[in-house]
């Protein structure tokens, strides 16, 4: 089906064309005839399938039908998100799409000064995109300015729960008209999401796109047996093969994120991380390096990376098993975006295989084990005392480690690594 059968603003239509969509994803085809007709819905969706689309473009389209000549900028469209990160993604996205209307945007998110966000919100937008924190402050004393909401979309609703947000989301809900559109996105729906969607929403209609809990289908997904020491041998061998160009390396902590980042860096594989220690300015510019292929490697947290839009992700590792089966859902959805095709690795340790084995129920199938040809497995770990010294039981561990093997296949390393091993002691990073 064209996207011309979906009864868009014509100027919408065009820069949907210049973009290069060619026809619309499952959830567009669905969810825009329902947006268009006014009703409330609930859209139950993975990142990656075009939700953003799937409301900013109908959206947009109600708007410019009801828009008045020379009419004074009021907002009228509210989207809310749970990073800022998705907030920046969805306003690219909405400027993208909007490109050839009248129609204002503006952003609203914490760790940046408030005062441009105040001026945007004085000079008048019509579409404000925000995290709840910093709306709920800004929106305090200015209720007028968002008395004529008409549209609200509450994005990424699972995870605003997870972090604690529906506090906040309650008392902005408060603050606008009763009288409004309201759509509600989500990637699962528990039966806690499914109780605010009673809150929120009237007589919403549901689109759900895939199984609930299910990948998406055009990534392939590995697990990779590995002890803690030999985590970052592993993932060096990984990133010598070549077709791993665009990699998203998710671990539990920051430090750990950094870590892992030093070393990369050590064996000249240009690496940026992404996490909350980070001021917004040095986030936003790590994405901007991944995205123009400046660094190889982006490592990341969970919360971090919530929302990463960027497009041609070869490869997801999951470099520390992921805490939450969602969590595991949501990192791999970074790649095989819109129907590219995608890897996802998951390193595994001994203690990981439980919830390897539970995690296999929640997606409904079980993940192909692989082994790292070339790389031997039996290196011991280092002592404490060899760890603080930097240093591993074997003097050369990494290079024992590395047998090289002429024609290794898949796992065959590309070029001569050099690897250096410092052992991390046995703390999981
Ligand atoms: P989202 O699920 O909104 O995060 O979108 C995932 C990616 O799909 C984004 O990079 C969009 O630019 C892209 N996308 C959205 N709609 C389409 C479409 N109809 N055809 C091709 N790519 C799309």
């Amino acid at each position: 089906m064209p996207f011309q059968t979906l009864e868009l603003h014509p100027t919408i239509l065009k820069s949907i064309i210049e973009i290069g969509y060619s026809e619309p994803t499952p959830i567009q085809s669905a969810a825009i005839p329902i947006i268009l007709d006014g009703k409330d819905l609930i859209g139950i969706a993975q990142t990656g399938t075009g939700k953003t689309a799937a409301f900013v473009l109908p959206l947009l389209t109600r708007m410019m039908q009801e828009k008045k000549e020379n009419e004074i900028p009021r907002i009228r469209f509210l989207v809310v998100a749970p990073t800022r990160e998705l907030v920046v993604q969805i306003e690219e996205n909405a400027r993208a799409y909007a490109k050839y209307l009248p129609l204002k945007i503006a952003t609203i998110y914490g760790g940046v000064s408030e005062r441009p966000q105040i001026k945007a919100l004085n000079e008048g937008a019509d579409l404000v995109i925000a995290t709840p924190g910093r709306l709920l402050d800004l929106l305090r004393g200015r209720e007028k300015s968002f008395s004529r909401i008409e549209y609200l979309v509450l994005d990424e609703a699972d995870r605003m729960l997870d972090m604690g947000f529906i506090p906040a989301i309650r008392q902005i809900v408060k603050l606008l008209p009763r009288e409004r559109q309201t759509l509600f996105f989500s990637a699962t729906l528990s039966r806690e999401i499914e109780k605010l969607t009673h809150e929120f929403l009237r007589d919403p209609k549901i689109v759900e796109i895939g199984r609930r809990s299910n990948p998406a289908e055009t990534v392939s997904q590995f697990v990779y047996e590995v002890p803690h020491h030999l985590k970052q041998v592993l993932l060096i061998h990984l990133l010598q093969h070549d077709h791993y160009n665009m990699v998203l390396v998710f671990t539990r902590t920051k430090h750990g994120a950094d870590r892992i980042a030093q070393r990369l860096e050590q064996n000249n594989i240009k690496t940026a991380t992404l996490h909350s220690n980070r001021s917004q300015n040095q986030r936003l510019r790590a994405l901007q390096d991944f995205k123009d292929g400046k660094v190889r490697v982006l490592v990341a947290t969970d919360i971090a990376a919530r929302g990463i839009d960027v497009d041609g992700i070869s490869h997801v590792i999951n470099y520390d098993f992921p805490p939450h089966h969602e969590d595991y859902v949501h990192r791999i959805g970074r790649t095989g975006r819109a129907n590219a095709i995608g890897e996802a690795i998951s390193f595994v340790m001994q203690e990981d295989h439980g919830a390897l084995r539970s995690l296999e129920r929640f997606i409904g199938r079980g993940i192909v084990r692989k082994k790292a040809e070339g790389l031997n497995m039996n290196v011991q770990a280092p002592t404490p005392q060899e760890a603080s010294r930097g240093r591993s039981r074997s003097p050369s561990a990494s290079r024992d480690s590395f047998q090289k093997r002429p024609s290794a296949g898949d796992n065959a390393p590309t070029k001569k690594t050099g690897y250096r091993f410092f052992g991390e002691g046995r703390r999981r990073s």
